[in-house]
């Protein structure tokens, strides 16, 4: 079966968690493409170029531990409005999201530029004060002195350079459903995307 879920969003949404459980859920592969563009920057912050790190990029870069830092995500969506290293990207992404068995990609174009055709699409959204305060419990248990207006600071640059560029905005997708968190538990969450996509695949069954 051929079947993508393209789940698009803001920083610290619960794009990732929400991905991971449906994943799972219906044995679907997971890709985080924010890992792409973080293990782009990383290789630039070490003196790469950022079209050659995107057309380079091998799975070793992806494992590697600095990743999830906030610098990593400053640096990701520097190198993220550079069209060249998106267009770098595209193809790994679309065939992932094609593969036989069913596949999840969270990110903020899956639904709009990497896979409009994906059967179903979801925009994961929050306050800022309510991602920030989730990204900071995260990122405190690495750097115990990071503070939390830090973060909001942080996240607020990312997705201002996020949705102002030129290449693949973040946007919702058209026929995307919105899932806004700041009320919303990430298990309501993951509940109401389970049934979207078990809608989904019922109609393809009918
Ligand atoms: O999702 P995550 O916070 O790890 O993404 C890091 C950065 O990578 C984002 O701020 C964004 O600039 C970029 N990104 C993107 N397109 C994607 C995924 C991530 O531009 N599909």
């Amino acid at each position: 079966m051929i079947f993508t879920v393209a789940i698009d969003g803001p920083a610290a949404a619960g794009k990732g968690t929400i991905g991971r459980a449906v994943a799972e859920r219906f044995g679907f592969a997971h890709l985080d493409t924010g890992l792409l563009y973080r293990a782009v920057g990383a290789k630039v912050a070490d003196g790469a170029d950022p079209v050659q790190a995107a057309r380079g990029l091998a799975p070793e870069d992806l494992g590697r531990g600095d990743l999830r830092s906030a610098a990593a995500g400053q640096a990701a969506s520097q190198v993220a409005a550079i069209p060249e290293v998106r267009q770098a990207l595209v193809t790994f992404q679309r065939e992932f999201a094609r593969r036989e068995g069913g596949a999840v990609l969270d990110g903020r174009d899956i639904g709009t530029v990497i896979c409009p055709e994906a059967e179903v699409k979801l925009y994961v959204t929050a306050s800022d004060e309510v991602r920030a305060h989730r990204r900071w419990l995260e990122l405190r248990e690495k750097d115990a002195e990071i503070s939390e207006a830090a973060v909001l600071e942080d996240l607020r640059a990312r997705d201002r350079r996020d949705s102002e560029r030129a290449a693949a905005p973040l946007r919702p997708a058209e026929d995307a459903l919105l899932l806004d968190t700041t009320e919303l538990s990430i298990s309501a969450a993951v509940q109401k995307a389970v049934e979207a996509i078990e809608e989904r695949i019922g109609q393809g069954r009918a």
